[in-house]
């Protein structure tokens, strides 16, 4: 599933080749992704032009003259820049028009979304889809000990685990399966520990570990940058060296203790039973 740093990553691989460029065409090939595409949209989107594209969470913000073309990449979609000479692919859903060159939505499983919010309807943010998303791993809201009051403020009297804490996105957004794992290990926490039991030093070391873990897995994806304007390219995943995750029995790269495997609410989380305590 594309992840925030795979997302990051398309916005900064599509938006250089669309800032300031007009739709001339949306085709909708199929309109039946997590939510309907609005019908009309061809209709509202022909002849705006790109503003900017910003991401929130895993949603890519595209600012037209009128609104905001909401894009989620759900759990299989890519977006690629293309000559608009190329012909559609199997599992193409969506593909705006920009001249020469064509946005498209890939999507075998259909998960996405591609819908508008018009600018009368008031500011993004205020979206429904945006509007409970945790904060964002590096806005001012989230530097420094604003993130780790973040996360202490949200965790209090919460006993999930604060693997789940975090992978729920309601303190801070972001940190999907792998980079959970990443992050506790980085932080020094154990992953079942309650997390109305963080203490404040704890939330320090978390908060750093997410910005750190995100940092390096949306770096990592930047050498991938020129697959967003090739059909085939496949970024995959970015977190290629992993610290814990996948590392089920193997030696921790601290202590030399094997790495275990535990399940949480049917996710796998790796962690070293040594460096990590409750
Ligand atoms: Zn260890």
């Amino acid at each position: 599933m594309p992840e925030l740093p795979e997302v990051e990553v398309t916005r900064l691989g599509i938006a250089p080749h669309l800032l300031g460029c007009k739709i001339t065409a949306v085709k909708v090939i199929d309109g039946r992704l997590r939510w309907p595409v609005p019908r009309n949209l061809p209709k509202i989107l022909q002849g705006q032009q790109v503003h900017s594209i910003e991401r929130r969470g895993k949603y890519l913000l595209v600012e037209l003259d009128l609104g905001y073309l909401l894009l989620h990449l759900g759990m299989t979609g890519t977006l690629r820049v293309l000559p608009s000479s190329e012909p559609l692919k199997l599992h193409d859903r969506v593909t705006f028009e920009f001249g020469k060159l064509s946005l498209r939505l890939h999507d075998p499983r259909k998960f996405g979304a591609v819908l508008w919010h018009p600018k009368t309807k008031g500011p993004i943010e205020k979206n429904s889809l945006l509007l409970k998303l945790g904060a964002e791993p590096f806005s001012p809201d989230f530097a420094g000990e604003l993130g780790a009051n973040i996360l202490y403020q949200h965790s209090r009297g919460r006993s999930i685990a604060v693997k789940q804490f975090l992978l729920a996105g309601q303190a801070v957004v972001g940190v999907g399966n792998i980079y959970c794992s990443e992050s506790l290990f980085e932080a020094g926490i154990h992953p079942a520990k309650a997390a109305g039991k963080l203490t404040r030093p704890q939330c320090t070391r978390l908060a750093n570990a997410v910005r750190l873990i995100l940092k390096k897995a949306i770096a990592a994806g930047g050498s991938s940058l020129k697959d967003f304007v090739n059909s085939d390219g496949d970024p995959g995943h970015f977190m290629v060296q992993t610290k814990v995750y996948d590392r089920k029995d193997q030696p921790c790269k601290i202590c030399k203790i094997p790495i275990k495997q535990i399940v949480q609410g049917q996710r796998s989380t790796y962690f070293c039973p040594q460096c990590q305590k409750r």
